[in-house]
């Protein structure tokens, strides 16, 4: 059992200064004083002058590692579990990217069960870039209806020259199934599509949406602040409903060539009354980050990094003055309501207990609670 005292909670609404009571794994109760609960047993925290918040959910990570775009020696490592509490991340969803040849889905699925033994709350999506999808039981729908972890699907690729060019009837059969294995097992079936550079943009999905009866909630697309373009186009494909994922792995580089840091397209897209609820950031972490030249030729590669998450919340607040509950928002209650988690991304009595403890001033991670363990990483 913990008590949590004076903090300043952002659930993520601000809902004042209160003490948070956690008995194992959850959220016990929430009050303006709990000094009557618990006992000797009880661990007392003071968190006077500290914003709690609810633990961040990276709804795309790269668990098994990612790229391998200029060959075999730029595939990118596994994410350790210290590299998601560090950032204050307490749960990811994991997915293979372009390479599902050398990596595999049940390597995925491992890497997920390993993550969660290891106090991360983990879940992860069957298929990959590439069409027809891969799958572990020769169906996406079975993953989906038959391993609890396979949430959805992804990320399937659009738009992009490493994508199976999927026509849009195609990508209607993928959402259609990943919808129905969604309902018959309680959960969102969920279309995580990346989206590229080229020119088309998210043209296959709103074409989907016209010529079916997919709703645009399915589709829950990312790395929409990679060109100016492709942002705009964003902003008007939320405002027929759909969702926005910024990506907030980067490099100066990267930021040059065109793309919006997440923190400025989340502060754009607020600015174009696009509800919260809307938006989301991941990291992308582990994946690869490819600079191809004009004709197409690699010529720099980086990692992406998970705690990326919560410098690019840190600075939608500080740099951009995005409200603290709305820059909370996409990476707490957004992405948990997106992907139907169902105790995850808020402080909430009857949810898990993943807590931050946030500096007020400067927003730095003090202190982080995943399932109600303190897993802070002594920087
Ligand atoms: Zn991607």
């Amino acid at each position: 059992m913990k008590l949590i005292k004076n903090a300043q909670v952002f659930s993520p609404s601000s809902i004042g200064q209160k003490d948070v009571f956690i008995a194992a794994n959850k959220i016990i109760a929430i009050e303006d004083d709990l000094s009557h609960m618990g006992n000797e047993l009880t661990e007392v925290i003071d968190a006077s002058g500290q914003i709690l918040t609810p633990g961040f959910v990276d709804s795309l990570v790269h668990i098994t590692g990612g790229g391998g775009e200029g060959g075999y020696a730029t595939r990118t490592p596994e994410m350790q579990v210290e590299e998601a509490f560090i950032g204050g991340v307490t749960t990811v969803i994991g997915a293979l990217g372009t390479d599902a040849e050398t990596r595999s889905l049940e390597n995925l699925l491992a890497k997920t069960y390993g993550l969660e033994e290891q106090g991360l709350s983990a879940f992860c999506y069957t298929g990959s870039y590439h069409y027809p999808m891969v799958s572990i039981t020769q169906s996406i729908k079975r993953d989906i209806m038959l391993i609890e972890k396979f949430i959805g699907v992804g990320e399937v690729a659009i738009s992009d020259h490493r994508s199976s060019q999927m026509s849009v009837a195609e990508m209607a059969r993928v959402a259609s199934e990943a919808r129905v294995a969604g309902m018959l097992s309680g959960k969102k079936g969920i279309v995580s599509v990346h989206v590229g550079d080229e020119t088309a943009k998210l043209l296959k999905l709103t074409s989907v949406v016209e010529q079916s009866d997919i709703p645009i909630s399915q589709f829950y697309p990312t790395h929409i602040n990679r060109n100016k373009a492709l942002l705009k186009a964003g902003f008007d494909y939320a405002k027929q409903g759909g969702y926005l994922d910024f990506t907030t792995s980067t490099t100066e580089q990267i930021i040059e060539q065109g793309e919006t840091p997440a923190a400025k397209a989340l502060a754009m897209a607020l600015a174009e009354d696009i509800d919260v609820s809307q938006l989301t950031m991941s990291s992308d972490g582990n994946a690869s980050l490819p600079i191809f030249d004009e004709q197409g030729q690699l010529i720099d590669l980086q990692i992406g990094r998970v705690s990326s998450l919560h410098q690019s919340m840190v600075e939608a607040v500080l740099l951009h003055q995005v409200p603290l509950e709305l820059a909370l928002s996409s990476i707490t209650k957004s992405p948990a309501n997106i992907l139907s988690l169902k105790y995850k991304g808020q402080i909430k009595v009857g949810h898990d207990a993943d807590i931050n403890l946030l500096d007020k001033t400067t927003l730095s991670i003090n202190q982080v609670f995943a399932k109600g363990q303190d897993v802070t990483v002594n920087k």
